[in-house]
Formats: structure tokens, sequence, C-alpha cells
């Protein structure tokens, strides 16, 4: 029998490599051909469509080494019979942690504040200099109250914040939501349903000294209503980890400087990211092994 075989589509820290080694199988590194191929291990920059899959003769699982699922036609995979599992819990933490983050440099206004100071423009205090907005005992509203938002909730009780959630099943209605909170962040998966579910109405719903907070992913924010809403004040500031149109960013967000921009790093620490290449490798090898699979998403 011919040993089994993983496309890995983009280089992954070493534990992932090593648990598929450990299983036997042969690893195929690089790109998504899925010819004579077992098993897929994706990132969520593939786009993983019916047309590649129907290529997948073989493949009896497509590993995503995120949580979202959004970059994989689940239709065509359901239709096919192929079992589709992410990387849930692991990187909870790390995201929560970087959507405090975020929260904390655009009401305080650091990214602004580390430019001037490297820019020779810092001339010493002045009582009037990079006034921010203060954070404890605040109003955090959390759209999405998963893993990753109910963290975030845990992180704000440390600073007195009153926090308000929305979500598919109870809460506070998203509008309510918009109307009472300073901070807005979002942490629901990208489908049709949160397509742009912040836009230009959304926005203008929100208080003039509001910020907001996205790690989710990019489409769920109307992208060009939100440059138009941080240059004409709707919204005070905004703090953004996913674009749009990934990598590329909207016309005129990074002329702003009410805007704190990150390179999707949500969860990247050394340790997360570890143990998401290990779960990952873990799916696949329960799926060729013909063990329950774990982390089944689809
Ligand atoms: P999760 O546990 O599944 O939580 C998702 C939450 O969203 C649930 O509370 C769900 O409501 C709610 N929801 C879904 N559709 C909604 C809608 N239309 N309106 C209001 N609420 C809705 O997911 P998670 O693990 O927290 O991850 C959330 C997302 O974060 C992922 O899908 C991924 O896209 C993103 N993420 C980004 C990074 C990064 O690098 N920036 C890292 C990790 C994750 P119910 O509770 O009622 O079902």
């Amino acid at each position: 029998m011919s040993t089994a075989c993983v496309r890995v589509s983009r280089p992954i820290p070493q534990l992932g490599l090593r648990e598929l080694e450990a299983a036997g199988l042969e690893i195929r590194m690089g790109g998504l051909d899925l010819r004579g191929v077992d098993a897929l291990l994706c990132m969520l920059t593939d786009r993983v469509n019916a047309r590649l899959l129907e290529r997948g003769e073989r493949l009896k699982i497509v590993a995503n080494m995120a949580v979202g699922t959004d970059n994989i036609d689940l239709d065509a995979t359901r239709r096919l019979g192929i079992p589709v599992t992410n990387t849930p819990d692991v990187l909870t933490d790390a995201t929560a942690d970087l959507a405090f983050a975020l929260l904390l440099a655009a009401a305080r206004r650091l990214v602004w504040g580390d430019r001037l100071v490297r820019g020779a423009g810092f001339s010493g205090w002045s009582p009037l200099l990079g006034l921010g907005m203060d954070v404890s005992g605040r109003t955090l509203g959390i759209v999405g109250a998963g893993r990753i938002g109910r963290e975030l909730a845990e992180r704000a009780s440390g600073f007195r914040m009153q926090v308000l959630f929305t979500r598919r099943s109870g809460g506070v209605p998203l509008g309510e939501l918009l109307e009472r909170s300073d901070f807005v962040s979002l942490h629901v998966p990208l489908n049709p349903e949160t397509h742009h579910l912040i836009g230009e109405p959304e926005l203008r719903r929100m208080r003039p000294h509001a910020v907001l907070i996205n790690t989710a992913r990019g489409p769920i924010v109307d992208e060009r209503a939100l440059v138009r809403a941080l240059r004409e004040g709707w919204i005070a500031a905004a703090g953004l980890d996913v674009f749009e149109d990934e990598p590329k960013l909207a016309p005129g967000l990074a002329d702003l400087a009410n805007v704190v921009l990150a390179p999707h790093i949500g969860s990247a620490t050394v340790d997360t990211r570890n143990r998401m290449a290990q779960i990952a490798a873990e799916n696949v090898v329960a799926a060729l092994s013909g063990a329950p699979i774990p982390n089944l998403v689809s």
C-alpha cells in the first residue's frame, strides 16, 4: 500500500511537521496541488473552493490551521463528503490579548506617540500633548460572545469595564450595543450573515468618542465606510488586525492618525502557533487513521 500523503500549503512550526512525520505521512510542502494527496493542511490565506477540491480525488480531510473556516467552501466539502477541521481554543487567549492591546493602543494614541518620538517631534511633556481616552470604567460592547469574546470580557473586568454582549442566541440587540458602548470589539465568524455587519448605518449609530476594534475578519466591516467614519468623526478611533481585501487597505486608511493597524497577528505568538500546527496535524492524522476526528467543523 502506498504511503498516505499530506499537502501542507505553507511552512508551519516544526511541531506540526513532526506530528505528521511521526505518523509516517509523506509531506508535500507548499501550494495547493491536491492531485494524489490524502489530506490538506491549509491556512486562512488559502482559497479552498469547489474547483480545487474536485481535483483532490483521494482527499479525506481539509485541516485549517485557524479557527475561522471562511476561506473554505463548506457547501463543496459537504457535497464531496470531505471533513473540515479547525484549531479552536488554543488561540483564544492570544487573540483576546491582541484585541485588548489594540483597544488600549487606540484609546491612548500609542502608535501616534511612537511615531512622534521617533520622528524627533517630541519636545517634552506638555499638558495638552497626546490626550487620549480613559479605558477603565467605560463600556465595552462585544459583538460575538464566543470563546474569544468571552475572554476579552475577562480582561475588561480587570479594568472595571461594563460589558455588553450581542450574539445570535441572546444578549443586547446590535443597535443598542453600538449606541451604548465606548468601545466595540468584533468577534463573530465571517459568513454571509456577518459580511458588512458593521457598515455606514452601524458606524453612524456609534458614539462620536467610540473606538472600534476588529480582530475577527476584515469583510465584517465595510472598510470604505470606516475610513469615512474615522475621517469625518462619526467615531473617534479604530484598531484593526484584519482588513477587507487583505493585505490591501481601503484607500485613505493608512493615512489616518486615529487608526492602529496590525498585520493579522491575532494568534501570532510562538506557543499559540506551535499548538495550532500540532492540532491541525493531529486532525490530519486522526482522519487518515480512521480515528474519531477532533475539532470537526463540517
Ligand atoms: P466562536 O467561539 O464560534 O464565537 C463566535 C461568536 O459569534 C458566538 O458567540 C456566536 O453566537 C456569535 N455570532 C455568530 N454569528 C453572529 C451574528 N450574526 N451576530 C451576532 N453574533 C454572532 O468563535 P471564536 O473562537 O471566538 O472566534 C471568532 C472569530 O475570530 C473566528 O471565526 C475568526 O474569524 C476570528 N479570529 C481571528 C484571529 C486573528 O488572527 N485576528 C484569530 C482567531 C480567531 P452564538 O454564541 O449565539 O452562537
